[in-house]
């Protein structure tokens, strides 16, 4: 029988962490999604999430990637809590140089350093493998190709393509302004297995923060049916977006399919659950 991934989802939120009564269905921490496949983890994004995924990989001997899909704040701000980095084990760690071409290596080091952070990777006692990450094809542990592209936000951003041994394909854009119209983007991500993309805004709220680097859900969905993904996550939930409204959304995303016959999966990311493919 062929191995299956799981994915995992340990942080949702996007911007910034929420804790609140009527956010508590879907979750507050930020960005982290773990592909588990074979005996590698494959982290993408280190937002608040990634501590308590951190206290379960500490208990496993594994290939542990942590990729990060851009600087933002909140895509990183949990990394110095990810406890295995503390752990005698090796750690690759990739993400994007800053937009002046410095080294994501150089950039991380300076913001996990005092006055940002009392403790700079120096405490790290994982031996790192840093990592430029760029659009490029890459092979990883346990048979698995990846792959990375730009993506449309206000800061260099990537998106990444991850292709398993078993056939399937996982993709995860974490923040883009997707506009119709991107037909290279709709390409990259044709029959796609599982797509996990920025889902930020309703049409109400995309039409105040236009610009800003996230998108409207509903384009999302119109573009991932076109582009014949199988399953669409979305991701990156607003923190203004309480329980009701985003259960709202998923009505809409479910009508809106049917509607047009579409065979396609739409869910949304919820944090502490998990799917295998
Ligand atoms: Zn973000
Ligand atoms: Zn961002």
């Amino acid at each position: 029988m062929k191995k299956k991934i799981k994915i995992a989802f340990w942080g949702v939120r996007g911007s910034i962490p929420t804790h609140k009564i009527d956010h508590s269905a879907y979750g507050g921490h930020t960005s982290c999604v773990a592909l588990s496949y074979g005996n590698s983890d494959f982290i993408c994004d280190a937002g608040t999430g990634i501590r308590l995924l951190g206290q379960k990989i500490a208990k496993k001997k594994s290939n542990t990637y942590i990729f990060l899909s851009h600087l933002h704040w909140d895509h990183l701000f949990g990394l110095p809590f990810f406890a295995p980095l503390y752990q005698n084990r090796k750690i690759v760690l990739g993400g994007p140089k800053n937009g002046n071409g410095a080294s994501f290596k150089k950039t991380l080091w300076q913001i996990m350093s005092p006055p940002f952070f009392p403790v700079d990777p120096l405490t790290w006692r994982a031996k790192i493998k840093w990592i430029d990450l760029k659009p490029k094809k890459a092979r990883l542990d346990d048979g698995v190709r990846f792959e990375c592209r730009w993506v449309d936000h206000t800061d260099p951003a990537l998106g990444f393509k991850f292709i398993f041994p078993n056939g399937k394909s996982v993709i995860y854009v974490a923040d883009q302004e997707l506009k119709t119209g991107n037909k290279s983007f709709a390409q990259w991500i044709r029959g796609s297995d599982l797509l996990i993309h920025d889902a930020q805004y309703d049409p109400s709220q995309y039409s105040r923060h236009r610009g800003w680097g996230h998108s409207n859900f509903e384009e999302v969905v119109k573009i991932a049916m076109k582009s014949g993904v199988k399953t669409l996550v979305l991701f990156h939930h607003d923190p203004d977006s309480n329980d009701g409204l985003l259960k709202k959304r998923l009505e809409w995303c479910r009508k809106f399919l049917k509607q047009k016959r579409s065979p396609m999966t739409c869910l949304l990311a919820k944090e502490q659950t998990s799917l295998q493919i």
